[in-house]
């Protein structure tokens, strides 16, 4: 190998920059670069023949398809066959004037038909070749031909000569890369350990500059396809790992025993097997352990085709280890990183969330945090309804959801209030469990997770994304620790509530407390036009204690309360005002309306109540333009209506006269 610019190519490695301009130099085919000068002699010239079949290979594998019906093939300078179906070799050899009609293709391109040659396959095959020669010496270094059916011919020389020009600069490529496999290998092999100031120090360098797993190996996918670029690789990660690189799949330990990548994670060294191939010599496959210092992560597997004769084990089993320990390190990094990230966002979320004392916002605040957090597209919060075997979507980022109702049994809801355990669906189309969430937003993937209460799951929240294998599995587990979390804020919001309820209820009725009713009353006579309030008094109760006990009288009580409660609106508010006085007051509703809802209520309790009583009401009305707007003013004109309902003989509905 020569090199014909007159720099020394092992000089302008060792500049700082080379480090990192070999890649893209190499893949971009930057015309500028110091290895485009990289050139053959006729002195080469015996030993590229493996390079040849390489070339070869990678120019049908980019050509396929451009010339159909052609067969093509490659002679060396010395119009021995480098490459070809062997059939096709052995026709061409067989026809007479092989040796001259190829003579003459090292020198020109040309085509051969059968007018001229008598052989029977020529007959009906036209045959083209073309010589391909060095870019700075102009010798030619091999004959590139194909042949075509007969009536195919027309306008084939112009094509095998572009497809020759195409084959030089795949041949080129090629001896690009070895060249610096060449300079890597003889500045390794003087140094054990990676020299500090090797190019290989400098790629291998790049890995450890790399903080991201993804980073680390396709750093390690590029290198090797700058020291073998026919090669084929996989990365088989044991890890769970998500890329969107398709050379980066899992590893399945399950695959059989005797597979070289199951052998040298099992083993921890580099596997090589060569397997006989049928159009050429054979065929490499390599796995290499890709091994930090707490474990094996993958295995690197890659299949050469046209293999070198010395395939260098060390050097490749030497990058996965240090893929394997950059591997490693990012790994961690990424870790703490994100178990920082995680300690961070725990501490804001719940310092947030026990904000919210609203069950409402609680939810609606999670909802919102976790999108954000996930960045996934739905969420979904629903709560465990036992008493009707149901649960319930109290929040969701579709609307459509808000509200509903499913069976308990039903989705992946169900079977997470069930089991109380977390789930993870990589693909919704590969499973059969039903869900309406999932079908609504066409999702594929899924992540959810209890909200777990005094050990009992009352809830769970719900992650859904369109794309499938969306979800990583530390996704889940973060998710498992939030939802740890909202499970407490909803259960304080829960109880916050419930202990809200239990202050402003009375005891016996469940109604409100006459505290909240003043309270209600006097927020709505701050904003609303008008309102009525009735007062009720049950008419002669200490005779109905004293005949049947105060049980009954309790009794009597409550269901004079149940009635004043079914006869009204969820707007009106209903209250236990003393003893045996009971009020209802009616925003936004004038006497006479109220009037109707009194009489109906008087008229059911006489009908209904066990032992019977009846009730006296009173009714007063308060509106915008009155003189004096004030709690205490309706219930005194209320109280005296009541007054004489009594006095006129009770059982009856009397209405205050306006201010
Ligand atoms: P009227 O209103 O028709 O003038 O006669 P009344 O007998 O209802 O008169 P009053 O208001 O003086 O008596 C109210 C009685 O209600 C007195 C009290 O014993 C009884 N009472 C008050 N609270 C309760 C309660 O929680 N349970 C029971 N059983 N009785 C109660
Ligand atoms: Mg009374
Ligand atoms: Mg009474």
């Amino acid at each position: 190998m020569s090199e014909h610019a007159g720099k020394n190519p092992v000089e302008e490695i060792r500049r700082d920059e080379v480090g990192e301009a070999l890649f893209p130099v190499v893949s971009r085919g930057d015309q500028s670069f110091w290895i485009q000068s990289v050139d053959i002699g006729t002195a080469d010239f015996p030993y590229i023949e493996p390079l040849l079949k390489e070339s070869f290979a990678e120019w049908q594998a980019q050509s396929a398809g451009s010339a159909p019906g052609a067969e093509w093939f490659l002679f060396s300078h010395e119009g021995e066959a480098a490459a070809g179906s062997p059939e096709l070799i052995l026709r061409l050899k067989e026809q007479s004037e092989h040796a001259g009609w190829m003579s003459l293709a090292r020198r020109e391109p040309v085509q051969v038909s059968g007018d001229r040659h008598q052989g029977a396959y020529m007959r009906e095959q036209a045959c083209f070749a073309v010589p391909v020669f060095t870019r700075s010496g102009g010798e030619v270094f091999a004959v590139l031909g194909c042949a075509v059916p007969q009536n195919e011919a027309a306008g084939m020389l112009r094509v095998v000569e572009m497809a020759a020009a195409h084959f030089r600069t795949c041949f080129y490529q090629r001896l690009e890369y070895s060249f610096i496999y060449d300079t890597l290998y003889t500045r390794q092999a003087g140094a054990s350990e990676l020299g500090g100031d090797s190019a290989l120090f400098r790629m291998v360098r790049r890995l450890y500059d790399k903080f991201n797993v993804d980073g680390v190996l396709e750093e390690l996918l590029r290198i090797v396809l700058v020291l073998h670029p026919a090669a084929r690789c996989k990365l088989l990660m044991t890890q769970d790992y998500q890329s969107s690189n398709p050379q980066l799949q899992a590893f399945l330990l399950n695959q059989h025993d005797s597979d070289i990548c199951t052998k040298a994670f099992m083993k921890g060294s580099v596997e090589v097997a060569r397997i006989p191939a049928p159009n050429y010599s054979e065929r490499i496959e390599a796995a290499l352990p890709l091994a930090g210092h707490q474990g094996i992560y993958g295995v690197f597997h890659f299949t050469l085709d046209f293999p070198p004769d010395r395939l260098d084990t060390r050097l490749l089993g030497m990058i996965a280890d240090t893929a394997g320990k950059a591997f490693e390190n990012a790994k961690l990094y990424e870790q703490s990183n994100l178990l920082i990230r995680e300690l961070l966002l725990i501490n804001e979320l719940t310092k947030r969330l026990n904000q919210n004392l609203q069950l409402s916002d609680v939810f609606s605040f999670a909802i919102q945090e976790l999108v954000g957090i996930f960045r996934a597209e739905y969420c979904c919060i629903i709560k465990d309804n036992p008493a009707e075997q149901r649960f319930d979507v109290v929040a969701c980022s579709l609307p459509e959801l808000e509200g509903a109702s499913f069976s308990r049994d039903y989705g992946f809801g169900g079977t997470v209030l069930r089991t109380q355990e977390p789930l993870i669906i990589s693909d919704y189309l590969e499973s059969d469990m039903p869900s309406r969430f999932m079908e609504l937003v066409e999702a594929r993937s899924m992540i959810a997770a209890p909200l777990i209460s005094n050990g009992k799951a009352m809830g769970a929240v719900l992650l859904a994304q369109r794309e499938h294998h969306y979800f990583s599995y530390e996704n889940f587990k973060l998710l498992q620790m939030l939802s740890t979390h909202i499970g407490l804020a909803v259960s304080n919001a829960t109880l916050h509530a419930e202990l809200q309820r239990m202050a402003n209820r009375d005891a016996l009725t469940g109604l409100h407390v006459r505290r909240h009713l003043d309270e209600r009353i006097h927020a709505h006579q701050l904003e609303g036009s008008k309102g009525s309030l009735l007062v009720i008094d049950i008419d002669r109760f200490k005779q109905v204690n004293d005949t049947y006990g105060h049980q009954i009288g309790d009794s009597i009580l409550q269901q004079v309360s149940g009635i004043v409660v079914h006869s009204i609106r969820e707007t009106d508010v209903s209250a236990r005002w003393g003893g045996e006085e009971l009020a209802v007051y009616f925003p936004e509703t004038a006497l006479e309306e109220a009037l109707i809802v009194a009489e109906r209520i008087r008229c059911t309790v006489e009908e209904e109540t066990r032992p019977g009583v009846t009730v006296s009401c009173g009714v007063a009305e308060w509106a915008r333009e009155d003189a004096t707007i004030s709690v205490e003013s309706l219930f005194y004109r209320a109280d005296m209506a009541l007054y004489q309902a009594k006095n006129s003989g009770r059982n009856r509905i009397r209405t205050a006269v306006a201010e």
